[in-house]
């Protein structure tokens, strides 16, 4: 009963993002002309197209394949939510054990993607040869679309972070959060082709005031928080070398196996982009090596 409760409203959620889709997709299909500049036009050229198995994993239909333990390969699906739903594909994960993460620090970037701190930080991630996560929100999405793709072809993983990061709606119920997150997938796969299974709560998940954990889990979601962060979205507005001591202050005399790092790369993040590489250099300094958060990423707490 339970589960025809969850298939009727999941039905009912694909009538009303398949209808976003709509408008959507013919959105995604004139900002191309509104938004891509030549330096635009010639990265896309210049960055080749991601490939399933070489670039990144491509989930199987029956969701058989994810037990994985690469921490440097970003895990996607062909299918959002209601696409397997329609196919009856299964959409609840198996039980994925997480692998043991010895030294592996992974830099997240949350609220972007943009088209100004985001193809920095890029750049950044490029030089130093790391990959990274990038928690990206609907709307920027569908704003900034060749910046999406970039971080795709650049081997980066994607997860999602909600359509419009509003506390007051994505927090008014668990459907409320999981209609974003579905609306944000729609985004994402009509830029790139695929969707993920990662996401991030706005906030962390100390935001949830009701049973957001079985609606995750029902809807095939994996959920990471962070164990250190920059505080580069606080008030305080910490500058460059503040960042590199705030990240040093939550790893502590005795660094954890695995940081899970939460970043910004939207809007004014400047001290972000001049922080990343010293923060890169002693993670690198301390022995980590660098992953991308995957459904089999062990939770940071
Ligand atoms: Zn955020």
């Amino acid at each position: 009963m339970k589960k025809f409760f969850l298939s009727a409203l999941l039905i009912f959620t694909v009538c009303v993002v398949g209808c976003a889709q709509q408008k959507t997709s013919s959105d995604v299909n004139q900002i191309p002309t509104e938004v891509a500049t030549p330096e635009n036009s010639s990265q896309e050229q210049s960055v080749p197209q991601a490939q399933p198995d070489k670039d990144y994993i491509l989930a199987a239909d029956d969701l058989s394949n994810l037990q994985l333990d690469d921490p440097t390969k970003p895990v996607y699906d062909k299918y959002i939510l209601w696409e397997r739903q329609e196919k009856n594909l299964p959409s609840v994960l198996p039980k994925l054990v997480p692998y043991d993460a010895k030294s592996v620090a992974y830099l997240t970037f949350d609220d972007g993607p943009d088209d100004k701190i985001t193809p920095q930080i890029l750049d950044i991630l490029k030089a130093e040869n790391v990959k990274a996560t990038f928690y990206v929100c609907g709307n920027m999405v569908e704003t900034y679309p060749d910046v999406l793709k970039r971080i795709f072809n650049e081997g980066h993983a994607i997860g999602n972070h909600s359509y419009n990061h509003r506390y007051d709606q994505i927090y008014a119920s668990p459907w409320a959060f999981m209609e974003q997150i579905i609306q944000t997938d729609n985004a994402i796969k009509n830029v790139i082709g695929v969707r993920p299974f990662i996401i991030r709560a706005p906030g962390g998940v100390g935001m949830f005031n009701g049973d957001y954990w079985s609606m995750i889990d029902s809807c095939g979601y994996v959920e990471h928080d962070w164990n250190a962060l920059t505080e580069d979205a606080t008030p305080a507005k910490p500058n460059a070398s503040q960042q590199v001591n705030n990240v040093l202050k939550y790893l502590g005399d005795k660094p954890p196996r695995s940081v899970i790092i939460l970043m910004h790369s939207n809007s004014d993040k400047v001290e972000t982009v001049k922080a990343l590489p010293e923060i890169i250099h002693f993670l690198r300094d301390w022995g980590y090596t660098f992953g991308v958060v995957t459904p089999m990423t062990p939770q940071p707490w």
